[in-house]
């Protein structure tokens, strides 16, 4: 089967790697020169421009930056949706919006193409490593068809089929929102907890076995207080793009939501601060700086 993959950054480039490593025949397209040259030395077959790469293949992923991205490599003039052929399927694996995803489920339905949206969460680590969890939403065929592709690229203990169109996006955005109120949430706690006079080591080993724990407290944000790493892999441009989409899910949803629109402004201060490429942990940072105070573990 050929596969056309678009999109080889940070997220993409080793995803497409992955696909070639099963035995797919790929072809690449990026409009950055390093990253295509990146996936033709991983194996990929590289194309000139997003419609050469579409043209001919069974199955097309997009991994680009947001939704103006997306819109644009799907559906402008010489986009995917006139390079494909019917009958092909066409997976949007990038963290963009149920609006721009259900634009394309209108266009790419009158050439008869087949659409998901399939959001990945595990960050690049994950991404390197083919264990990335997978929130696909579209039909059960679909589905059915690019499960494949998914365990190349993914946990297959983690691919998970939410619902029709648009629920992939759905999930994969409300659990970065609940991780980004973590950030906040934890980073305010432990600077609070210190400046009061406990140790971080007491603090954070006594939280971790209480009912308050969480993933973010008890393993993701051990790289700030172990290394000072805030995680640059995916910067705060990034966070702040995802935190922006949830809050327009949910206003069309119709509920108010004013915890994350607060946290929202908190992780675009700690963006402006640090600037666009800071670590996705900088609202920790955030803290710590007006607290005075370096939130670091003494065990190891
Ligand atoms: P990235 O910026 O590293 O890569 C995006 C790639 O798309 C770049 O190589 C860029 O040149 C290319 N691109 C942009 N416009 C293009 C166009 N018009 N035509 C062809 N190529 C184009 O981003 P990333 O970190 O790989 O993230 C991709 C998506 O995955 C984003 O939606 C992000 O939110 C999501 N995501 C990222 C992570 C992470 O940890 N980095 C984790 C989960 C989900």
């Amino acid at each position: 089967m050929r596969v056309a993959f678009i999109g080889l950054g940070n997220m993409g480039g080793p995803m497409c790697g992955h696909l070639v490593h099963a035995g797919f025949e790929v072809t690449a397209f990026d409009i950055d020169a390093g990253a295509l040259g990146r996936a033709v030395a991983a194996g990929a077959l590289g194309a000139g421009s997003v419609a050469d790469c579409a043209r001919g293949a069974a199955a097309l992923i997009t991994m680009l930056p947001a939704p103006p991205q997306v819109e644009q490599v799907w559906l402008a003039d010489g986009g995917v949706v006139s390079a494909l052929e019917p009958g092909s399927l066409a997976v949007d694996m990038s963290t963009s919006s149920t609006a721009v995803g259900a634009r394309l489920v209108r266009a790419a339905r009158e050439r008869r193409i087949d659409v998901l949206d399939a959001p990945v969460a595990g960050q690049s680590i994950g991404a390197k490593a083919g264990t990335l969890a997978i929130y696909v939403g579209g039909p059960e065929e679909a589905f059915a068809r690019a499960r494949p592709l998914f365990e190349a690229m993914g946990d297959p203990k983690r691919i998970f089929h939410l619902g029709g169109h648009g629920a992939g996006y759905t999930v994969k955005l409300l659990l970065n929102l609940l991780w980004f109120i973590q950030s906040v949430a934890v980073g305010e706690v432990l600077s609070v907890g210190v400046r009061a006079g406990v140790s971080l080591d007491s603090l954070h080993g006594a939280l971790i076995g209480s009912p308050a724990n969480s993933v973010f407290l008890e393993r993701d944000v051990r790289m700030v207080l172990d290394d000072g790493d805030y995680d640059e892999a995916f910067p705060m441009r990034l966070v702040t793009k995802d935190l922006g989409l949830v809050l327009d899910l949910a206003r069309e949803a119709g509920v108010p939501v004013e915890l994350s629109a607060l946290v929202e402004q908190i992780h675009w201060r700690a963006r402006a601060l640090y600037g666009d490429d800071a670590g996705q942990i900088s609202a920790v940072r955030l803290y710590e700086d007006l607290a005075g105070l370096q939130l670091r573990l003494r065990r190891s």
